[in-house]
């Protein structure tokens, strides 16, 4: 069967943990959008570790581990990242890299800090990664298949072709240093051998293991409001973060995708710029922040602070709906027992209008948070292993929550490791 695990909300909501712990029963997880802009944190045996590219099934050596045609393949990182697991006592995992799968190239990072550069005050707040470059020129079709890169003639030919494009930009628009073909060929040559073990074809392989009646996770970063199509656009992601996107960048048939567990944070919280409905500040925001997640919400790959706010029913619902979510994972719970009462974020009042509906970004920034404020539980929930044995006022949060989103609560997180969670 496959399912998927994918984000409700604004990214950073846990999907790392829930993929994890769910990949004790699978047989294969996979990457299938995004890059190595975004981390998921692991606490487990090892240790704890952030990944950006790999997929969380690294730390079981019975798992396929695969990085989809969908991904944003900086390989660099993804050597760092073997290397920093395995040096740290997990043992060599399995990892299959689609031959499809395109290459973030050095100049995409490039690209990605001469226009934040350029752009100033009113940059998206990009990591730097390359993402946003390197999503447009696939689509602009001058990006680099990992097929391709073995094939001199057209590495060669297709390295000309970018820096046509690229230097124009470069000399004019940016007055930054030119590239050159020979450099690009060069580049590309280098990441041959460190990817030839790895490469295959991954669809025909989950076809296979369909087939074969295969456990199969597929992985996502970020969550729905960070779509490109379905998110806060333009302060969004370059890839779609939706299960049903797992189809194209994993390259299997979207009816075999069964389940999608989306999990929700407890809280909000964001990175980046854009609109932030049940955003807090000041005190209350800081100590959110410092209590948040496992030692605080502070971003996995870039270290910033990020922006909190309360629980957000209306995005959460919206961010379930496009996502598809036959079950729900609610996550971080055992945060909030600090507070004396919770403010939940119940509608948007938009232009004198109450709505439960999310709207398009351009209604977003007039919308203002409308609350209901839920009594708080007052004590410290990590360790509880039923759901009957939470405090009262803690299962009431969770079913206030998940009555006004509609769709089933079958999972609470308690805690960053593998055993805290709660199945309802
Ligand atoms: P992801 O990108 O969705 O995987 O989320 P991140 O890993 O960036 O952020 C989630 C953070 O919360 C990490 O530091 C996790 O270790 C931590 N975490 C996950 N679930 C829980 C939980 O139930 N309780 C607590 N306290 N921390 C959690």
């Amino acid at each position: 069967m496959v399912k998927a695990v994918v984000g409700a909300n604004w990214g950073d909501e846990g999907k790392g943990k829930i993929t994890d712990m769910l990949a004790d029963q699978a047989d294969i997880v996979i990457r299938f959008q995004g890059g190595a802009n975004a981390g998921h944190t692991i606490v487990n045996n090892y240790g704890k570790f952030a990944l950006h590219t790999l997929p969380s099934g690294v730390f079981h050596q019975h798992i396929t581990n695969i990085i989809g045609n969908g991904v944003a393949l900086n390989v660099a990182k993804v050597m760092e990242e073997i290397d920093e697991i395995t040096g740290r006592g997990v043992p060599k995992p399995q990892i299959m890299i689609s031959d499809r799968a395109q290459i973030v190239m050095s100049y995409h990072i490039l690209f990605d800090q001469y226009e934040e550069e350029r752009l100033g005050g009113k940059s998206f707040g990009s990591t730097k990664s390359g993402i946003a470059p390197f999503y447009s020129d696939k689509y602009a079709k001058i990006g680099f298949q990992v097929s391709e890169i073995f094939d001199d003639t057209l590495i060669e030919e297709k390295a000309v072709r970018v820096c046509e494009q690229k230097n124009i930009l470069l000399e004019h628009l940016y007055h930054k240093p030119l590239l050159k073909p020979e450099e690009i060929v060069a580049e590309l040559k280098g990441y041959r051998e460190q990817l030839r073990p790895y490469v295959g074809d991954v669809s025909a392989f989950l076809s296979q293991a369909i087939k074969d009646g295969k456990e199969i996770l597929l992985e996502g970063q970020l969550g729905t409001l960070k779509d490109p199509d379905h998110g806060i656009y333009p302060m969004v992601t370059s890839s779609s973060t939706l299960a049903a996107y797992g189809a194209i960048g994993a390259g299997l048939p979207p009816y075999e995708i069964k389940k999608v567990v989306v999990v929700c944070k407890a809280y909000s919280s964001a990175v980046g710029a854009g609109e932030f409905v049940s955003e807090i500040f000041g005190d209350e925001a800081d100590e959110l922040r410092k209590r948040g997640g496992d030692g605080g919400e502070y971003g996995a790959t870039t270290g910033r602070p990020r922006r909190m706010g309360w629980f957000d029913c209306v995005a959460s619902k919206y961010g379930c709906r496009l996502q598809g979510a036959t079950d729900m994972a609610f996550t971080v719970l055992d945060v909030l027992g600090y507070l004396d009462e919770i403010p939940v974020c119940v509608g948007y009042e938009i232009d004198g209008k109450v709505t439960t509906d999310f709207p398009v970004t351009a209604k977003l920034k007039d919308a203002k948070p409308v609350y209901e404020t839920l009594p708080g539980w007052k004590t410290e929930i990590r360790g509880i292993k039923k759901y009957e044995d939470l405090p009262e006022n803690c299962r009431k949060y969770i079913e206030f929550v998940e009555e006004k989103i509609g769709y089933p609560i079958t999972m609470v997180s308690n805690g960053p490791g593998r055993e805290d969670i709660i199945y309802r």
